[in-house]
């Protein structure tokens, strides 16, 4: 029996396994595909009186049968709205997804000839505990088990490490991943270990990781359909200007012109100039790879907004690794900026999209370097899913970092990875600042009610974070704490979201104004966690606030 990864995609879904013989990662290669890829489309055709169908064949059919197809599923998982309702059954997101999830993992049993229950599923960054559970029901669904849910970006990081057979010691990485219908930036610090297993071959030592995400932003409304959408409008207008022909006036040549669209921009990734064929008549325009980058510059450019902002973000914890570290003076520490940071990162690609020429481009002019090039981006997601399942697949004792210091708590999990073990271990940040009201001087003899943050965006999970503040008034017999989720930027209390409150009650009278009452906070699994203590009385309470990111 074999464990596999799996990338189950907006668009592509794919799966992968890790040779243990032979040191290598598999992907299977998936009949039913397009254009030779291995991997398939993520899209459910729902026949009258028939078994689902998944793939290619799915969607062909939404030409005819529209209303029996489902595209983009995973735009909807952890939804408790969505249904898809067909012939009088309501199908939730993780059952659709359990059809894709269930034809992969049939096509790896027949390619690989055993039997296929162990999984690692892949999961963007940003999935909440809503969408991780549904994914694993969807799992589930499809009679797998589901060792561990994996963030992307990690997988796409792992890949690069089992790949390149740990060419990286301690590294930032700065994975950029289009995809179809999705765009995610995701910093992350990665540090090499050598994972000890027992494999059916005896004990042996395995490249490893952990990795913490540093900062992540993203457009789940930004992708590869966005450049085709933007191909079809060049298109349009061009044979308009030289045939006359208004090749969309009827709406259903638009799905034609779609396709033939995203089969040009994979043709434009590697030659300078395609022939479209525009609609059924054959009406057809030459473009080139220049006319499309200038028509999709903008949607380019949204991306490298979101990169500059995840390198903004990151200056703080650079200055803060750079303190701990203790190498730098406090001049060069404040010193330390966004060039600073992009001088550290190496930049990786993922994602389908990510394979045009325009992206590699920009992200050297931003970063000033060339990103490292391995294997094929579609599949770096599946393949790093597939080795850590391999991992854990197998009985682990430890893993050694590089300096052969044992480290085998296996403590570190949070976030949308929901596990892990002591090889791999993958250490989450909170998405938000949180903080609390407090009282300051409004500079005019009175009060107001300020945000005053306590976990700064991008914080380590699993950490208690501390913050004192002072009593406002004399003979208080109970102080209520208010938690917000702020933006990080604003300490308007309108700016912000309040989570929850608590309250310490009983105080003794005698309290005075300025005394202290300290307030710690905890984001830990999806979960923040409050304490508050009035120092002086030692008295205190509690709070615990589920799901506090969505
Ligand atoms: P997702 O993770 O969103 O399911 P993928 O990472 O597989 O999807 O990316 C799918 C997208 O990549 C599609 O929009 C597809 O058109 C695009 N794509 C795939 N190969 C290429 C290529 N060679 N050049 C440009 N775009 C490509
Ligand atoms: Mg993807």
């Amino acid at each position: 029996m074999k464990a596999c990864g799996i990338d189950l995609g907006t668009t592509y879904s794919a799966i992968s396994w890790f040779d243990g013989e032979n040191d290598r990662v598999n992907t299977i290669e998936l009949v039913n595909n397009a254009d030779g890829l291995p991997s398939i489309r993520s899209v459910v055709y729902y026949p009258q009186n028939e078994p689902p169908v998944v793939g290619d064949t799915a969607w062909n059919a939404a030409r005819q049968h529209p209303e029996r197809v489902v595209v983009g599923i995973k735009r909807s998982m952890g939804d408790p709205n969505y249904t898809f309702a067909l012939d009088g059954t309501n199908y939730t997101p993780q059952q659709v997804s359990s059809e894709i999830l269930k034809v992969l993992v049939q096509e790896a049993e027949a390619n690989l000839g055993e039997s296929v229950s162990d999984v690692v599923i892949t999961v963007p960054a940003y999935f909440g505990d809503n969408e991780c559970a549904a994914t694993r029901e969807a799992g589930v669904l499809a009679g797998l088990n589901v060792l561990s849910l994996m963030a992307e970006p990690h997988a796409a990081a792992l890949a690069y490490v089992v790949e390149k057979a740990a060419a990286i010691d301690d590294q930032d990485l700065l994975v950029y991943d289009l995809g179809g219908g999705t765009f995610d930036i995701t910093l992350i610090h990665a540090t090499a270990l050598t994972a000890r297993v027992t494999g059916e071959d005896g004990e042996k030592e395995l490249p490893s990781l952990r990795m913490t995400t540093i900062t992540k932003e993203g457009n789940s409304g930004l992708g590869g359909l966005d450049w085709d959408k933007a191909l079809a409008d060049l298109i349009r207008e061009k044979v308009e200007e030289e045939h006359g022909v208004d090749v969309m006036a009827d709406p259903k040549d638009e799905a034609f012109l779609l396709d033939s669209c995203e089969k040009a921009k994979r043709h434009l990734s590697r030659v300078a100039s395609v022939h479209v064929v525009a609609d059924m008549a054959g009406h057809s325009v030459e473009v080139s790879r220049m006319d499309f980058e200038e028509r999709t510059e903008g949607l380019l450019f949204q991306t490298e907004c979101l990169i500059e902002q995840v390198l903004k973000d990151a200056v703080p914890l650079f200055q803060d690794r750079a303190r701990n570290e203790g190498e730098l003076s406090s001049e060069e520490i404040d010193k330390i900026d966004i060039d600073y940071v992009k001088g550290k990162v190496g930049v990786m690609l993922t994602g389908g999209s990510s394979k045009m020429p325009m992206v590699k481009n920009m992200l050297e002019r931003v970063t000033g370097k060339k990103p490292i090039q391995y294997g094929n981006p579609d599949l770096l997601v599946t393949k790093g899913a597939a080795y850590f399942a391999y991992i854990e697949s197998l009985s682990t004792p430890s893993a050694t970092d590089a300096s052969g210091q044992t480290d085998d708590d296996g403590k570190s999990t949070a976030g949308t990875t929901s596990r892990s073990g002591p090889i791999i271990q993958i250490i989450d940040t909170t998405p938000v600042s949180i903080g609390v009201e407090a009282l300051r001087s409004d500079g005019a003899g009175g009060r107001k009610s300020v945000y005053s943050e306590v976990i700064r965006k991008n914080s380590q999970y699993g950490k208690w974070f501390q913050k004192e503040f002072q009593k406002s008034e004399n003979n208080a017999t109970e102080i209520t704490i208010e938690i917000y989720k702020g933006d990080g930027e604003s300490d308007r209390l309108e700016d912000c979201t309040k989570l929850t409150d608590f309250t310490i009650t009983g105080l003794p009278p005698g309290g005075k104004e300025g005394e202290a009452i300290r307030v710690e906070l905890i984001c830990e699994n999806g979960i923040l966690r409050g304490k508050a203590l009035d120092v002086t009385s030692g008295l205190s309470a509690d709070v615990e606030c589920k799901r506090p990111f969505e």
